[in-house]
Protein backbone atom coordinates (compact mmCIF):
# COMPACT_ATOMS: atom_id res chain seq x y z
CA UNK A 1 0.00 0.00 0.00
CA UNK A 2 2.56 2.56 0.70
CA UNK A 3 4.84 1.67 -1.90
CA UNK A 4 1.47 2.24 -4.27
CA UNK A 5 1.90 5.78 -2.68
CA UNK A 6 4.88 6.17 -3.59
CA UNK A 7 4.36 5.23 -6.76
CA UNK A 8 1.71 7.75 -7.32
CA UNK A 9 4.03 10.81 -5.52
CA UNK A 10 6.65 9.90 -7.99
CA UNK A 11 4.76 10.47 -11.11
CA UNK A 12 3.05 13.99 -9.55
CA UNK A 13 7.11 14.74 -8.67
CA UNK A 14 8.57 13.95 -12.60
CA UNK A 15 5.21 15.60 -13.93
CA UNK A 16 5.89 18.68 -12.02
CA UNK A 17 9.10 18.67 -13.20
CA UNK A 18 8.84 18.60 -16.68
CA UNK A 19 5.81 21.47 -16.83
CA UNK A 20 8.75 23.47 -14.75
CA UNK A 21 11.27 22.88 -17.36
CA UNK A 22 9.17 23.42 -20.33
CA UNK A 23 7.85 26.66 -18.35
CA UNK A 24 11.64 27.75 -18.26
CA UNK A 25 12.33 27.31 -21.56
CA UNK A 26 8.60 29.17 -22.27
CA UNK A 27 9.97 32.32 -20.55
CA UNK A 28 13.43 32.19 -22.02
CA UNK A 29 12.24 32.23 -25.25
CA UNK A 30 9.29 34.84 -24.95
CA UNK A 31 12.20 36.75 -23.42
CA UNK A 32 14.27 36.11 -26.21
CA UNK A 33 12.00 36.98 -29.07
CA UNK A 34 9.47 39.23 -27.56
CA UNK A 35 10.60 40.87 -24.93
CA UNK A 36 14.26 41.75 -26.06
CA UNK A 37 14.21 43.27 -29.20
CA UNK A 38 17.14 43.03 -31.63
CA UNK A 39 18.61 46.13 -30.79
CA UNK A 40 20.81 45.38 -28.05
CA UNK A 41 21.97 41.98 -30.58
CA UNK A 42 22.14 44.54 -33.47
CA UNK A 43 23.69 47.88 -32.05
CA UNK A 44 26.96 47.04 -33.74
CA UNK A 45 25.91 45.44 -36.64
CA UNK A 46 25.75 47.00 -40.20
CA UNK A 47 21.06 47.40 -40.05
CA UNK A 48 21.22 49.96 -37.49
CA UNK A 49 23.29 53.43 -37.83
CA UNK A 50 23.64 55.12 -34.57
CA UNK A 51 23.29 58.86 -35.27
CA UNK A 52 24.56 60.93 -32.14
CA UNK A 53 22.16 64.19 -31.67
CA UNK A 54 24.73 66.52 -30.41
CA UNK A 55 23.39 68.78 -27.07
CA UNK A 56 24.02 72.40 -27.31
CA UNK A 57 26.67 74.08 -25.05
CA UNK A 58 25.87 75.83 -22.37
CA UNK A 59 26.30 79.73 -23.08
CA UNK A 60 28.21 81.71 -20.76
CA UNK A 61 26.67 85.44 -19.15
CA UNK A 62 28.47 88.08 -17.16
CA UNK A 63 27.30 88.86 -13.83
CA UNK A 64 25.08 91.54 -14.88
CA UNK A 65 23.25 88.68 -17.30
CA UNK A 66 25.11 89.86 -20.43
CA UNK A 67 25.31 87.46 -22.90
CA UNK A 68 29.30 86.72 -23.65
CA UNK A 69 29.33 83.16 -25.23
CA UNK A 70 26.88 81.53 -27.39
CA UNK A 71 26.27 79.04 -29.92
CA UNK A 72 26.59 79.31 -33.87
CA UNK A 73 25.60 76.19 -36.15
CA UNK A 74 28.67 74.08 -38.14
CA UNK A 75 28.45 71.79 -39.59
CA UNK A 76 30.64 68.02 -39.54
CA UNK A 77 30.77 65.90 -43.31
CA UNK A 78 31.15 62.20 -41.52
CA UNK A 79 31.36 58.97 -43.76
CA UNK A 80 30.64 55.42 -43.33
CA UNK A 81 33.40 53.43 -45.48
CA UNK A 82 31.63 50.23 -46.21
CA UNK A 83 28.81 52.51 -48.01
CA UNK A 84 31.37 54.63 -49.96
CA UNK A 85 30.32 53.58 -53.49
CA UNK A 86 31.93 54.46 -57.02
CA UNK A 87 33.32 57.89 -55.14
CA UNK A 88 33.76 60.41 -58.06
CA UNK A 89 37.49 62.28 -55.55
CA UNK A 90 37.85 65.14 -57.86
CA UNK A 91 34.09 66.14 -57.74
CA UNK A 92 33.67 65.51 -54.09
CA UNK A 93 37.41 67.60 -53.77
CA UNK A 94 36.13 70.48 -56.17
CA UNK A 95 32.50 70.46 -53.84
CA UNK A 96 34.30 70.51 -50.63
CA UNK A 97 37.20 72.86 -51.84
CA UNK A 98 40.13 70.07 -50.90
CA UNK A 99 42.83 68.81 -52.69
CA UNK A 100 42.44 65.06 -53.10
CA UNK A 101 45.90 64.29 -51.12
CA UNK A 102 43.90 66.27 -47.69
CA UNK A 103 41.33 63.52 -48.45
CA UNK A 104 43.49 60.52 -49.08
CA UNK A 105 45.31 61.72 -45.83
CA UNK A 106 42.30 61.94 -43.59
CA UNK A 107 41.21 58.61 -44.88
CA UNK A 108 44.73 56.97 -43.62
CA UNK A 109 44.03 59.10 -40.08
CA UNK A 110 40.77 57.46 -39.97
CA UNK A 111 41.69 54.22 -40.64
CA UNK A 112 44.60 54.14 -38.29
CA UNK A 113 43.65 52.40 -35.23
CA UNK A 114 46.35 54.26 -33.79
CA UNK A 115 44.90 57.52 -34.34
CA UNK A 116 41.32 55.97 -34.18
CA UNK A 117 40.81 52.67 -32.26
CA UNK A 118 37.50 52.95 -32.62
CA UNK A 119 37.35 52.42 -36.04
CA UNK A 120 34.81 50.36 -38.05
CA UNK A 121 33.99 50.43 -41.58
CA UNK A 122 30.63 50.11 -40.84
CA UNK A 123 30.32 53.06 -38.45
CA UNK A 124 30.06 56.77 -38.95
CA UNK A 125 33.59 58.41 -38.70
CA UNK A 126 34.35 61.99 -38.88
CA UNK A 127 35.80 63.11 -42.29
CA UNK A 128 36.14 67.37 -41.47
CA UNK A 129 34.60 69.57 -38.72
CA UNK A 130 33.37 73.14 -38.09
CA UNK A 131 32.26 74.06 -41.92
CA UNK A 132 30.36 77.31 -42.04
CA UNK A 133 26.53 76.84 -43.41
CA UNK A 134 27.80 78.04 -47.05
CA UNK A 135 30.44 75.59 -47.19
CA UNK A 136 28.27 73.29 -46.25
CA UNK A 137 25.17 74.26 -48.33
CA UNK A 138 26.98 73.47 -51.50
CA UNK A 139 27.80 69.99 -50.32
CA UNK A 140 24.47 68.95 -49.69
CA UNK A 141 23.37 69.85 -52.70
CA UNK A 142 25.12 67.16 -54.28
CA UNK A 143 24.96 64.65 -51.11
CA UNK A 144 22.75 61.96 -53.18
CA UNK A 145 26.29 62.00 -55.40
CA UNK A 146 27.92 60.50 -52.49
CA UNK A 147 26.64 57.95 -51.05
CA UNK A 148 28.46 56.77 -47.78
CA UNK A 149 28.68 60.49 -46.59
CA UNK A 150 26.35 62.38 -43.97
CA UNK A 151 26.25 65.69 -42.62
CA UNK A 152 26.20 66.19 -38.67
CA UNK A 153 25.02 69.50 -37.23
CA UNK A 154 26.94 70.82 -34.51
CA UNK A 155 27.76 74.16 -32.56
CA UNK A 156 30.98 76.21 -32.46
CA UNK A 157 31.44 79.26 -30.25
CA UNK A 158 30.72 82.71 -30.51
CA UNK A 159 31.41 85.60 -28.77
CA UNK A 160 30.11 88.92 -28.53
CA UNK A 161 33.09 90.82 -27.21
CA UNK A 162 36.24 90.48 -28.37
CA UNK A 163 37.61 90.53 -24.87
CA UNK A 164 38.51 87.94 -21.68
CA UNK A 165 39.96 85.50 -24.10
CA UNK A 166 42.12 84.20 -21.23
CA UNK A 167 38.95 83.97 -18.55
CA UNK A 168 36.39 82.32 -21.04
CA UNK A 169 39.00 79.78 -22.78
CA UNK A 170 38.30 77.84 -25.84
CA UNK A 171 36.63 74.14 -26.92
CA UNK A 172 38.56 72.04 -29.60
CA UNK A 173 38.36 68.82 -30.99
CA UNK A 174 39.33 66.10 -27.78
CA UNK A 175 43.09 64.60 -28.03
CA UNK A 176 43.74 60.60 -27.56
CA UNK A 177 44.29 61.57 -23.84
CA UNK A 178 40.81 63.14 -23.45
CA UNK A 179 38.89 60.04 -24.91
CA UNK A 180 41.14 57.76 -22.86
CA UNK A 181 40.05 60.12 -19.74
CA UNK A 182 36.41 59.57 -20.25
CA UNK A 183 34.16 57.20 -21.75
CA UNK A 184 31.70 60.21 -23.28
CA UNK A 185 34.22 61.67 -25.38
CA UNK A 186 34.45 60.08 -29.36
CA UNK A 187 36.65 60.96 -31.67
CA UNK A 188 35.39 63.95 -33.41
CA UNK A 189 34.02 65.70 -30.10
CA UNK A 190 34.27 69.26 -28.29
CA UNK A 191 36.36 69.77 -25.14
CA UNK A 192 36.57 73.17 -23.10
CA UNK A 193 40.56 73.10 -22.97
CA UNK A 194 41.25 76.83 -20.99
CA UNK A 195 39.43 78.99 -18.88
CA UNK A 196 35.73 78.25 -17.37
CA UNK A 197 35.19 75.91 -21.00
CA UNK A 198 37.92 73.63 -19.36
CA UNK A 199 36.56 74.45 -15.27
CA UNK A 200 32.78 73.82 -16.07
CA UNK A 201 32.73 71.09 -19.22
CA UNK A 202 30.67 68.75 -17.41
CA UNK A 203 28.06 71.12 -16.47
CA UNK A 204 28.15 73.23 -20.15
CA UNK A 205 28.53 70.17 -22.48
CA UNK A 206 25.15 68.54 -21.51
CA UNK A 207 24.56 64.73 -22.64
CA UNK A 208 24.20 63.82 -25.97
CA UNK A 209 21.58 62.03 -27.54
CA UNK A 210 21.07 59.21 -30.48
CA UNK A 211 18.77 58.68 -33.25
CA UNK A 212 18.80 55.20 -34.24
CA UNK A 213 18.10 54.87 -37.78
CA UNK A 214 17.18 51.50 -39.47
CA UNK A 215 18.82 50.21 -42.46
CA UNK A 216 18.17 48.07 -45.82
CA UNK A 217 20.36 45.69 -46.66
CA UNK A 218 22.07 47.79 -49.21
CA UNK A 219 22.30 50.00 -46.61
CA UNK A 220 20.05 52.62 -47.39
CA UNK A 221 18.46 54.30 -44.39
CA UNK A 222 14.44 53.35 -43.90
CA UNK A 223 13.55 55.44 -41.04
CA UNK A 224 13.76 54.92 -37.75
CA UNK A 225 14.21 52.24 -35.94
CA UNK A 226 11.38 50.99 -33.94
CA UNK A 227 9.80 54.50 -34.39
CA UNK A 228 12.29 56.25 -32.08
CA UNK A 229 11.54 53.96 -29.17
CA UNK A 230 15.04 53.65 -28.14
CA UNK A 231 15.90 57.02 -29.27
CA UNK A 232 17.71 59.44 -25.99
CA UNK A 233 17.04 63.34 -26.74
CA UNK A 234 19.90 65.31 -25.79
CA UNK A 235 20.26 67.10 -22.76
CA UNK A 236 21.59 70.77 -23.19
CA UNK A 237 24.46 71.78 -20.97
CA UNK A 238 23.95 74.55 -18.33
CA UNK A 239 24.03 78.37 -18.96
CA UNK A 240 26.90 79.85 -16.48
CA UNK A 241 26.94 83.07 -15.08
CA UNK A 242 30.35 84.62 -14.33
CA UNK A 243 31.70 86.80 -11.48
CA UNK A 244 33.27 89.18 -14.29
CA UNK A 245 31.55 92.61 -14.91
CA UNK A 246 32.35 92.49 -18.83
CA UNK A 247 32.20 96.36 -19.02
CA UNK A 248 35.13 96.42 -15.98
CA UNK A 249 37.13 93.90 -17.79
CA UNK A 250 36.90 96.31 -21.08
CA UNK A 251 37.86 98.61 -19.82
CA UNK A 252 40.88 96.60 -17.66
CA UNK A 253 42.05 95.41 -20.92
CA UNK A 254 42.29 99.10 -21.96
CA UNK A 255 44.39 100.23 -19.41
CA UNK A 256 46.59 97.69 -19.98
CA UNK A 257 46.94 97.66 -23.54
CA UNK A 258 50.43 97.70 -25.17
CA UNK A 259 51.45 96.52 -21.57
CA UNK A 260 52.87 93.33 -20.42
CA UNK A 261 51.19 91.82 -16.95
CA UNK A 262 48.12 91.37 -15.45
CA UNK A 263 45.09 92.64 -13.42
CA UNK A 264 42.31 90.63 -11.04
CA UNK A 265 40.01 92.71 -9.39
CA UNK A 266 38.19 90.43 -6.64
CA UNK A 267 35.72 91.78 -4.73
CA UNK A 268 36.47 91.00 -0.87
CA UNK A 269 32.64 90.36 0.58
CA UNK A 270 32.47 87.34 -1.52
CA UNK A 271 35.85 86.57 -3.31
CA UNK A 272 34.28 87.06 -6.93
CA UNK A 273 36.13 87.72 -9.65
CA UNK A 274 35.12 91.15 -10.73
CA UNK A 275 37.46 91.61 -13.81
CA UNK A 276 40.73 89.12 -15.06
CA UNK A 277 42.80 90.45 -17.71
CA UNK A 278 46.26 88.89 -18.67
CA UNK A 279 48.02 91.01 -21.51
CA UNK A 280 48.98 90.63 -24.21
CA UNK A 281 45.98 89.12 -25.06
CA UNK A 282 44.03 88.33 -28.09
CA UNK A 283 40.28 88.08 -29.77
CA UNK A 284 38.88 84.70 -28.42
CA UNK A 285 36.80 84.79 -31.89
CA UNK A 286 40.59 83.89 -33.46
CA UNK A 287 40.05 80.25 -31.96
CA UNK A 288 36.95 79.46 -33.70
CA UNK A 289 36.35 77.41 -37.05
CA UNK A 290 38.35 75.98 -39.16
CA UNK A 291 41.24 78.72 -38.73
CA UNK A 292 41.91 77.97 -35.22
CA UNK A 293 44.95 75.52 -36.13
CA UNK A 294 46.51 78.77 -38.20
CA UNK A 295 45.99 81.55 -35.62
CA UNK A 296 46.55 78.98 -32.48
CA UNK A 297 50.06 78.49 -33.82
CA UNK A 298 50.79 82.34 -35.14
CA UNK A 299 49.70 82.82 -30.93
CA UNK A 300 51.81 79.88 -29.85
CA UNK A 301 55.14 81.34 -31.88
CA UNK A 302 54.37 84.95 -30.61
CA UNK A 303 57.67 86.23 -28.60
CA UNK A 304 55.24 88.52 -26.34
CA UNK A 305 53.66 85.19 -25.45
CA UNK A 306 49.68 86.57 -25.27
CA UNK A 307 48.50 82.71 -24.95
CA UNK A 308 50.38 82.63 -21.20
CA UNK A 309 47.39 83.65 -18.87
CA UNK A 310 49.60 85.78 -16.42
CA UNK A 311 46.43 85.98 -14.14
CA UNK A 312 47.02 82.71 -12.79
CA UNK A 313 50.59 81.51 -14.81
CA UNK A 314 52.69 84.38 -14.34
CA UNK A 315 54.75 84.74 -11.06
CA UNK A 316 54.32 88.40 -9.92
CA UNK A 317 55.77 89.87 -6.10
CA UNK A 318 52.40 89.77 -4.10
CA UNK A 319 53.96 94.20 -3.89
CA UNK A 320 52.50 96.40 -1.59
CA UNK A 321 49.04 94.52 -0.79
CA UNK A 322 50.31 94.68 2.46
CA UNK A 323 51.15 98.14 2.85
CA UNK A 324 46.80 99.11 2.09
CA UNK A 325 46.23 96.51 5.36
CA UNK A 326 48.85 98.34 7.40
CA UNK A 327 46.92 102.01 6.81
CA UNK A 328 43.90 100.03 7.52
CA UNK A 329 45.52 98.96 10.98
CA UNK A 330 46.82 102.44 12.13
CA UNK A 331 43.76 103.92 11.15
CA UNK A 332 41.73 101.74 13.19
CA UNK A 333 43.95 101.81 16.04
CA UNK A 334 43.93 105.48 15.85
CA UNK A 335 47.75 105.65 15.31
CA UNK A 336 47.73 107.99 12.97
CA UNK A 337 44.76 109.96 10.87
CA UNK A 338 44.24 110.67 6.89
CA UNK A 339 46.77 114.18 7.99
CA UNK A 340 49.62 112.32 9.62
CA UNK A 341 52.90 112.95 7.72
CA UNK A 342 56.14 110.74 8.01
CA UNK A 343 59.55 112.16 6.56
CA UNK A 344 61.15 109.88 4.10
CA UNK A 345 64.55 110.45 2.77
CA UNK A 346 65.24 107.87 0.39
CA UNK A 347 64.30 105.20 3.29
CA UNK A 348 63.64 104.80 6.93
CA UNK A 349 66.40 104.83 8.91
CA UNK A 350 65.91 104.78 13.27
CA UNK A 351 67.24 102.97 16.14
CA UNK A 352 69.88 100.89 13.65
CA UNK A 353 67.42 99.84 11.53
CA UNK A 354 67.39 100.72 7.46
CA UNK A 355 64.62 100.06 5.05
CA UNK A 356 65.59 101.55 1.62
CA UNK A 357 62.85 103.79 -0.43
CA UNK A 358 62.42 105.62 -4.08
CA UNK A 359 62.77 108.94 -4.62
CA UNK A 360 59.53 110.90 -4.25
CA UNK A 361 58.77 113.89 -2.53
CA UNK A 362 58.56 114.14 1.72
CA UNK A 363 57.12 114.37 4.02
CA UNK A 364 53.86 112.21 2.80
CA UNK A 365 50.66 111.62 4.57
CA UNK A 366 48.88 107.59 4.12
CA UNK A 367 46.80 108.19 0.73
CA UNK A 368 50.22 109.75 -1.43
CA UNK A 369 52.05 106.90 0.92
CA UNK A 370 50.09 104.15 -0.70
CA UNK A 371 50.46 105.89 -4.20
CA UNK A 372 53.95 106.19 -4.06
CA UNK A 373 54.52 103.07 -1.96
CA UNK A 374 56.41 104.56 0.85
CA UNK A 375 58.38 102.22 2.94
CA UNK A 376 58.92 104.87 5.46
CA UNK A 377 55.75 105.99 6.10
CA UNK A 378 54.59 102.18 7.07
CA UNK A 379 57.82 101.88 9.12
CA UNK A 380 57.21 105.28 11.40
CA UNK A 381 53.37 103.81 11.51
CA UNK A 382 54.39 100.45 12.90
CA UNK A 383 57.05 101.72 15.28
CA UNK A 384 54.70 104.18 16.77
CA UNK A 385 52.24 101.31 16.87
CA UNK A 386 54.69 99.44 18.64
CA UNK A 387 56.34 101.84 21.04
CA UNK A 388 52.61 102.80 22.07
CA UNK A 389 52.86 101.65 25.93
CA UNK A 390 50.24 104.12 27.04
CA UNK A 391 47.88 102.04 24.35
CA UNK A 392 49.04 98.35 25.00
CA UNK A 393 51.12 98.00 27.67
CA UNK A 394 53.75 96.62 26.33
CA UNK A 395 55.65 96.05 22.84
CA UNK A 396 54.46 92.09 23.05
CA UNK A 397 50.73 93.30 23.29
CA UNK A 398 51.16 96.06 20.83
CA UNK A 399 52.78 93.01 18.47
CA UNK A 400 49.82 90.66 19.14
CA UNK A 401 47.22 93.44 18.56
CA UNK A 402 49.00 93.83 15.36
CA UNK A 403 49.22 90.05 14.10
CA UNK A 404 45.20 89.83 15.15
CA UNK A 405 44.61 92.51 12.02
CA UNK A 406 47.24 90.41 9.72
CA UNK A 407 45.80 87.29 10.23
CA UNK A 408 42.03 88.91 10.13
CA UNK A 409 42.71 90.21 6.62
CA UNK A 410 44.11 87.11 5.64
CA UNK A 411 47.90 87.40 5.96
CA UNK A 412 49.96 84.90 7.22
CA UNK A 413 47.29 81.61 6.92
CA UNK A 414 46.81 79.91 3.53
CA UNK A 415 43.50 82.40 3.07
CA UNK A 416 41.43 78.88 1.38
CA UNK A 417 41.73 77.43 5.16
CA UNK A 418 40.41 80.71 6.58
CA UNK A 419 37.68 81.06 4.44
CA UNK A 420 36.46 77.19 4.93
CA UNK A 421 36.59 77.79 8.73
CA UNK A 422 34.65 81.16 8.18
CA UNK A 423 31.92 79.15 6.55
CA UNK A 424 31.76 76.84 9.29
CA UNK A 425 31.54 79.16 11.61
ZN1 LIG B 1 59.51 106.65 0.90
Amino acid sequence: MERDYNLEKRKYVIGGAVIVIVLVYLIRLFALQIMSDDYKKNADSNALLNKIQYPSRGGIYDRNGKLLVYNQPSYDITVVPNEIKDLDTLDFCKTLNITPEFLRKRFGEIKDRRINPGYSRYTNQVLMTQLSAEECGVFQEKLFKFPGFYIQRRSIRQYNYGSSAHVLGDIAEVSKADIANDDYYKRGDFIGKQGVEKSYETQLRGVKGVEILLRDARGRIQGKYMNGKYDKTPVPGKNLTLGIDIELQMLAERLMQNKIGSIVAIDPQTGEILCMVSTPTFDPRMMVGRQRGKNHLSLIRDSWKPLLNRSIMGVYPPGSTFKTSQALTFLQEGIINTHTQYPCYHGFVHAGLRVGCHSHPSPLSVIPSIETSCNSFFCWGLYHMMGNKRKYGSVQNAMSTWRDYMVSMGFGYNLALICRERREV
